[in-house]
């Protein structure tokens, strides 16, 4: 072709080929080196672009992409450039140089002010690297510390005396030790094919549940029940189970450990023991003597129904403890204060109290109850304080009948006065009395005059009537303190305490003037009338014993016959000298005295 029509079909321009002189050799290297150019060139953005993709979190997207496009219009450049040898498209090819000179400068610049940013961003990323092998050593660590812990609880859990075992939420026993195993009867493989339901008795098996329910739902983080377990061989086995919840950073329930004690042992002693209280209970509340159990701090423990009776309480008090609104009387009727009660003086000896009687003054009960008490200190051990045991039984009946046997004792039936025996015990107390403080003592003794013959004339009966007036006569003027008795058939004696000779003489003379007038009318219209003769004798520095007084009191009596009845006498008091003899003659007879009546 000609170079003027080459031209003209190219606006005027000269294809690049010229410029070679369209030497092959230079030509193709040129051609050959801008296709491998423009190739590697149009490779890297495809290979930028794959990897922008593979990355997600690829920092600095937007220069890759800048790159890529800087990259390809370079590429495009020199595929322009092949063209160009042969057909000239300067203008397209200016265009494109100045498209990739834009880009390339932006691309440039951006670099430039990303490169210190990217420096940073690579420093940081060292530092974080760094850091992160830092946390990742630590976390190592903790790992470690952890499968030892782990380790160790599994070699606890082994070798524990209890039964240990991890638990699935679910309930599975995921790992058991070899007590839990053995506690049930099965291996721990077979044990962890088992989920705790299936071994539960159905009975705790809701209560159970729902502590584990309130584990799961985070409203506690332990709990604790005694439950029954069936063993493999069907028994049941008591257990008592405590159980914690494991949970994990975000706090959802990983699994439970549950520790379980074998307390079957336990559960049948106690069922012994409250078997054997039950007895002893109902034992104690049948029996028919009163038991009460104190403390130390002598508050009542426990008062057995027998004992709530005796003590006045109504049978509605039953269940109410033990009232104190009694007193506690001694034999002769005294009022005790508390610190002679069975109870303080049991715990201040240490010794036991044995058959004392005591009475029970209750306000509700006209007459005391009499009991018969035994206390006894109860000591302690490790499991209970020391005690004392007061028991009573009711002895009111018997101790009515004794009163009575011993006042029958004392008194003489007839008339209901002292009897002799009686009379004598009480002379030998008021003559010591009146030896031991210097005080005056008179004795009058009383005869009836003729008294045969009232009974011989109006018969025993009446004669015995005559003596019971006689008796109230002495009573109705006798002092609160003298001492009446009917010491024979038809005697009687009158002691008088702290009363001298002379007011003595005037008592006996009342006496026998009431005597005179007293009358006894009689059926057959007989009124009867009968007398007295009075001996009387006031205690003298002679009277060595008792019956110094009454003797002489006597031979006064019969100085009063002798002088013609119906009259009292005074023994006379004998002189110093004669004393003297008396008490020679009186130790002599090594004090055996004549009977007075
Ligand atoms: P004197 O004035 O000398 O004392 O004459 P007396 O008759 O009272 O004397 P004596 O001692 O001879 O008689 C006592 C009588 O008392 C004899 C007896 O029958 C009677 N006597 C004794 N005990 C009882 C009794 O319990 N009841 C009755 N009715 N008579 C009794
Ligand atoms: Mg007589
Ligand atoms: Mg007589």
């Amino acid at each position: 072709m000609a170079l003027s029509e080459f031209m003209q079909a190219n606006s005027g321009f000269l294809p690049h080929g010229y410029c070679l002189l369209w030497k092959p050799g230079l030509l193709w290297t040129l051609v050959g080196s801008d296709i491998v150019i423009a190739l590697s060139y149009f490779s890297i953005p495809m290979a930028l672009l794959w990897f922008t993709r593979k990355q997600p979190d690829l920092k600095f997207r937007g220069i890759f992409l800048m790159f890529g496009a800087f990259i390809t219009a370079c590429g495009v450049t020199h595929v322009i450039e092949i063209i160009n040898i042969w057909r000239p498209m300067y203008a397209t090819s200016a265009g494109v140089k100045f498209f990739t000179a834009l880009v390339s400068v932006m691309t440039a610049s951006v670099l430039w002010f990303l490169v210190p940013k990217a420096s940073t961003f690579i420093d940081d990323h060292r530092r974080m690297k760094d850091e992160l092998a830092a946390r990742n050593d630590e976390l190592q660590d903790a790992l470690d510390k952890m499968q030892e812990s782990e380790k160790r609880f599994r070699l606890t859990q082994a070798a524990a005396p209890i039964g240990v075992a991890t638990v699935s939420t679910k309930g599975q026993f995921v790992t058991v030790n070899k007590a839990l195993a053995d506690m049930l009867g099965y291996s721990e493989a077979g044990l962890t094919a088992l989920t705790f339901q299936e071994i539960t008795h159905p009975d705790d098996l809701g209560a159970d549940l729902a502590y584990v329910q309130a584990l799961l739902d985070g409203q506690r983080d332990t709990y604790r029940m005694e439950k029954r377990y069936y063993h493999r061989h069907g028994h049941i086995i008591y257990i008592q189970l405590d159980v914690s919840i494991v949970r994990d950073e975000s706090n959802r329930p990983l699994h439970f450990i549950s520790m379980i004690q074998d307390i079957t042992q336990q559960k049948f002693n106690e069922a012994a023991l409250r078997r054997s209280r039950t007895k002893f209970k109902k034992l104690l509340e049948n029996l028919p003597t009163a038991v009460v159990v104190h403390n130390y701090d002598t508050s009542v423990e426990y008062g057995n129904p027998t004992a709530k009776r005796l003590l006045g309480m109504s049978q509605a008090d039953r269940d109410v403890p033990l009232n104190r609104n009694w007193r506690l009387l001694n034999e002769d009727r005294r009022v005790l204060e508390a610190h002679e009660f069975p109870v303080p003086r049991v715990i201040k000896s240490g010794r036991p109290i044995r058959d004392a009687t005591l009475g029970i003054e209750h306000p509700n009960q006209p007459n005391p109850t009499w009991v018969k008490v035994d206390a006894f200190p109860m000591p302690g051990d490790e499991d209970d304080h020391p005690q004392v045991v007061v028991a009573f039984t009711d002895i009111t009946d018997r101790k009515a009948l004794q009163d009575k046997l011993s006042l029958q004792a004392r008194t003489d039936a007839l008339t209901g006065l002292f009897n002799r025996r009686h009379f004598m015990a009480e002379l030998d107390q008021e003559f010591a009395r009146a030896l031991r403080f210097e005080q005056d003592l008179a004795l009058l003794m009383l005869d009836l005059d003729h008294f045969k013959q009232i009974n011989d004339t109006h018969g025993h009966p009446v004669g015995d009537q005559v003596l019971r007036i006689v008796g109230d006569t002495m009573r109705q003027l006798m002092r609160k303190t003298d001492v009446a008795a009917r010491i024979g058939g038809e005697e009687f004696v009158l002691l008088l305490p702290q009363i001298d000779a002379n007011k003595a003489v005037e008592a006996a003379q009342r006496l026998r003037l009431a005597m005179q007038e007293k009358e006894l009318p009689l059926a057959s219209g007989v009124t009867l009338h009968w007398t007295v003769s009075i001996g009387l004798a006031s205690l003298h520095p002679g009277d060595i014993t008792p019956t110094d007084l009454l003797r002489r009191a006597d031979e006064a009596l019969y100085q009063a016959k002798d002088q013609g009845r119906n009259r009292v006498c005074r023994a006379l008091e004998p002189s110093n000298r004669n004393v003297r003899r008396l008490n020679t003659q009186r130790r002599s007879n090594n004090s055996d005295s004549p009977d007075v009546s």
